[in-house]
């Protein structure tokens, strides 16, 4: 079946709902590349209203990427503790670093240069904060397309061709907000309200909307491990992760398996520990079952509110009735 046509009065319907449907949001109307930047990277993972306190926060402390540029990395890891995906904010730094020495890169060939930006967000931030004709396609988007078009398996490359046919090139930036601003109000995953759509008119899937894309399989794993949350003279036990999507931030030893080695005991000069229950945790595409002991270290600790920790060793904290 050939491409949906996006015709000009369907283009002026869009926008002009965008213009007074959407969403007051604290980045939206701005054109300063560091604030679109910073609400893309916090939403790649994280829902709006979830967004918004970090957003904000971080901003208050780190008001322009020269001052994020000036910050070290755990003050930065600091600030995010709690929003999760930690490996956002560290590329964030390297990418403040690099901007400060070498100013923003103008469009999106540019900006893909950077850490940590792939081409989804180089494709927002150039529309967005510099007017690049140039089409974002998030998942949002995917959906709206897919359905408007009944493609139940929307591949990368026709993606990009039907959202850049589509494009309002004199307002790049607005009709991709307008596009992603449709796919999380009105045309949701679950319930799509296609009576307020003012795409309803061309769209093929509104027979059956939720079949379009068909869903994707995939099954998280499960991976065990321990932890051993150890009260010690100054605190309790802590350590500076070094790899893996909590890196850089602080928590207690942890451990593939189901319960510590003697040696890792050995190394944290812990006596006897106790099973104190399990912990549950997902990443994007795995979920821990930590194995949570507790005991006395001879030496050492820290106190946990001095670190940044991640909302998992929150978790492994209060488990062992630290928190
Ligand atoms: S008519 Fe319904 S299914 Fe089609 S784009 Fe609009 S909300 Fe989505």
């Amino acid at each position: 079946m050939p491409d949906v046509e996006m015709t000009p009065e369907l283009r002026r319907a869009l926008l002009a709902w965008y213009d007074a449907e959407r969403r007051e949001l604290p980045w939206r109307g701005t054109r300063d590349p560091y604030r679109v930047l910073l609400s893309e990277v916090l939403l790649q993972q994280t829902r709006v209203d979830q967004a918004l306190p970090y957003y904000r926060c971080f901003l208050a402390r780190f008001p322009t990427v020269e001052a994020l540029a000036a910050a070290g990395e755990e003050e930065v890891l600091e600030v995010w503790q709690g929003a999760g995906y930690y490996a956002r904010a560290r590329r964030l730094r390297q990418l403040a670093l690099r901007v400060a020495r070498e100013g923003w890169p103008q469009n999106r060939e540019g900006l893909l240069e950077l850490p940590g930006v792939g081409p989804y967000t180089a494709a927002a931030v150039a529309s967005i904060a510099f007017g690049e004709p140039v089409a974002a396609v998030d998942g949002n988007v995917r959906r709206v397309l897919a359905r408007v078009h009944a493609e139940p398996d929307p591949k990368p490359a026709w993606l990009e061709r039907v959202a850049g046919a589509w494009l309002e090139p004199a307002r790049p930036g607005d009709w991709n907000q307008a596009l992603m601003e449709l796919g999380a109000r009105v045309c949701t995953p679950r319930s799509p309200n296609c009576a307020a759509c003012p795409l309803a008119g061309l769209c093929r899937a509104r027979a059956a909307p939720e079949r379009y894309p068909a869903p994707k399989k995939r099954r998280a794993v499960n991976e065990a491990r321990w932890a051993l949350v150890l009260r010690a003279p100054g605190g309790v036990v802590l350590e500076r992760r070094a790899d893996g999507e909590l890196a850089g931030l602080w928590g207690v030893p942890m451990g593939p398996g189901t319960a510590p080695p003697q040696a890792a005991l050995a190394r944290y000069g812990a006596g006897a520990v106790e099973a104190a229950g399990t912990v549950r945790h997902a990443f994007s595409h795995r979920r821990l079952v930590v194995h949570v002991f507790t005991g006395r270290a001879a030496r050492g600790g820290e106190d946990p509110g001095g670190r940044p920790l991640s909302e998992l060793d929150r978790k492994l904290l209060r488990a062992a009735g630290f928190e």
